[in-house]
């Protein structure tokens, strides 16, 4: 093969795992926000929670005060009685000692009401707690795991921008420019390997001189799918290899 189409392939192997490193790395933020919702999420049920609890306390202090200002109605009507002159009249203000007693009765069920739901709400308050803390602590462990991938998937792009100068080295910047070009329109993939005399990305056959010119020993010309326009290579099969199917495996065989 020629030297430049191998340096291409080199920098192809290097353009692909960096497409895989740059495609993780975009993952980064996202997990760390999911991270970061649901411990939001455990603390807005905990203030939630918080929150129906002091409401149950003002709650509370109302039905109270109600209680004491229908107990002290009770006892301005029960302080009339003695001035009461008729029957009728006696009986209008038994009636509104039993209506008054009756208000009292029902602030009473609600205070009671609001007494359970606050228990109620005590209990969520310490399950809510307890969950957040587990959240915390799960989510810290994860947090330290994804940034710790992402650190690593760093240094492998580092790594990967290295080796893709190095390799980029060897070929001109006409070529380079070229190669950059398809692999833009190729999603990374810039280079297509012959395989039974067809373009092994898009299929199209590749014509019968092309395909001659391209084996022949010490040829300089580079050639293109005139379909894709991918740059195409061949590797020519090792006589001890079963044809077409295995052609990849002689990857390290090289006659040119
Ligand atoms: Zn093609």
């Amino acid at each position: 093969m020629q030297k430049v189409l191998q340096a291409l392939l080199d920098l192809q192997s290097v353009d692909v795992r960096l497409i895989d490193v740059r495609a993780r790395l975009a993952k980064f933020p996202k997990k760390i926000a999911e991270v970061d919702a649901r411990v939001a999420a455990a603390k807005a049920e905990l203030e939630a929670s918080k929150a129906a609890q002091l409401a149950t306390i003002k709650d509370r202090k109302k039905y109270e005060l109600d209680v004491e200002g229908w107990n002290e109605k009770v006892r301005k009507y029960k302080d009339q009685t003695s001035q009461i002159k008729t029957n009728e009249a006696f009986r209008a203000l038994q009636h509104e000692v039993q209506m008054a007693e009756e208000e009292i009765a029902k602030a009473e069920d609600r205070l009671l009401e609001q007494m359970v739901a606050s228990e109620e709400y005590d209990r969520r308050i310490k399950a809510s707690q307890i969950a957040l803390k587990e959240v915390e602590e799960i989510t810290r462990v994860e947090r330290m795991k994804i940034e710790a991938d992402a650190a690593a998937a760093e240094k492998e792009l580092a790594e990967l921008n290295e080796r893709r100068k190095r390799a980029a080295a060897d070929i001109s910047e006409k070529l380079l420019d070229h190669y950059d070009r398809i692999v833009k329109k190729h999603n990374g993939i810039a280079l297509a390997e012959v395989r039974d005399e067809k373009c092994g990305a898009c299929g199209m056959r590749v014509r019968p001189h092309v395909f001659q010119e391209m084996r022949r020993l010490g040829s300089e010309e580079m050639f293109h799918c005139e379909t894709c326009t991918r740059i195409l290579y061949y590797i020519e099969p090792s006589v001890s290899a079963a044809p077409a199917a295995t052609s990849a495996s002689a990857s390290s065989h090289s006659e040119s």
